[in-house]
């Protein structure tokens, strides 16, 4: 039998084993503090546990805890950690410091399931999804270097590191409601976006699940033959798919979407680009964050020139869409968005 991750269980979960194996849901509750409040490594360690009831657990689970295998500092202040996970694999968490927030940018997956040919992840193969505890010991990692190094908390999280959250959809939210909860970090769900290369159905669960976070979804292009070209997954989920889905998440939500966009010479640099993405934004209340493009040596990628950027802005704003500009950080470390890639 395998053993499982126990830290992967809820509260409720953990009541639930007890029960089922004929003994109290409170021995649950327990052994939760132990793992979340104590911080326990071995079953061990557990004293007011029986002997019987940890050799129990022993046959049944494992504890696993991250290790931060190395630790990168960018000359702009950004902290990029290399993560160990229990079975050797290693995953990217990012720190990023600004005057007003300290932001976290945590991994979902080891690699990636989609293919965006811009995104130096998708190169590695798609390893394993994380579990909840895994993507959590990342923000809590990360909360302590904010503390150390900045003297203050982590203010915001960003799902943007690797991986396609959605494709790991129930850990995700489980970490989400560690992370919010009084005995995790007790964040506001408004401090946290998740991020999403667009996956309609799961768009929709998350406004049937009625999330408290913000959405972001990577669009780069509102031409549905262009953006298949850069995310060769998006045959599959059409724009048509996602515009649906997102006026569902709206409707259900009242949030508004940001989008994600990067600009490219010679790929979505003309008018017409800017007048689809103009039209697909009155779809859902919106706002666009153009990305500055982080190369990751293909040829076939360049940032566009500042003036198209100008462009967008204009025609954006003239069209009263909120457009801001997200600076990358972290390149001279490989820490900006896309260049996450365990080079090390
Ligand atoms: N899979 C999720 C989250 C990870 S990527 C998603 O696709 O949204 C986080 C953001 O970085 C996405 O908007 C992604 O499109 C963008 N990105 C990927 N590669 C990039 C690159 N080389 N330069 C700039 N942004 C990039």
């Amino acid at each position: 039998m395998k053993k499982k991750d126990i830290r992967a269980l809820s509260r409720e979960e953990l009541r639930n084993f007890f029960q089922e194996i004929g003994d109290k849901a409170f021995r649950g509750n327990q052994v939760y503090e132990w793992l979340w409040q104590k911080g326990a490594h071995h079953f061990e360690d557990m004293t007011n546990i029986s002997k019987n009831t940890r050799d129990l657990l022993n046959e049944h689970f494992v504890i696993n805890h991250i290790k931060v295998d190395s630790i990168q500092k960018s000359e702009d202040g950004t902290i990029k950690n290399a993560v160990k996970l229990f079975d050797g694999l290693i995953v990217e968490s990012v720190l990023i410091p600004t005057a007003k927030r300290t932001t976290a940018c945590v991994s979902t997956q080891v690699g990636c399931s989609l293919d965006c040919k811009f995104c130096a992840t998708a190169r590695l193969k798609n390893m394993r999804n994380l579990n909840p505890d895994e993507i959590y010991d990342q923000v809590k990692a990360i909360d302590q270097e904010s503390r150390l190094y900045h003297n203050r908390p982590l203010s915001n999280i960003v799902f943007m590191g690797m991986g396609e959250p959605l494709m790991n959809y129930n850990n995700v939210l489980k970490s989400i409601d560690k992370i919010t909860s009084e005995e995790g970090l007790a964040m506001s769900p408004k401090r946290i976006t998740v991020s999403t290369s667009g996956v309609p159905k799961m768009i929709r669960k998350l406004a049937d699940d009625e999330v408290k976070f913000n959405l972001a979804v990577s669009l780069h292009s509102a031409i549905q033959e262009t953006r298949e070209q850069i995310m060769p997954f998006a045959n599959k989920f059409t724009l048509q798919d996602l515009k649906e889905a997102l006026q569902y998440w709206y409707e259900k939500t009242n949030r508004r979407i940001t989008y994600e966009y990067v600009i490219w010479d010679g790929i979505n640099d003309t008018r017409a680009d800017i007048s689809a993405l103009v039209s697909f934004c009155k779809y859902v209340p919106c706002k666009v964050n153009l990305i500055e493009y982080n190369s990751i040596d293909d040829p076939e990628f360049k940032q566009a020139s500042s003036s198209v950027t100008d462009t967008y802005i204009e025609i954006l704003e003239r069209n009263r869409i909120p457009v801001t500009v997200r600076r990358s950080r972290g390149k001279d470390i490989d820490a900006a968005c896309g260049q996450l890639a365990n080079k090390q």
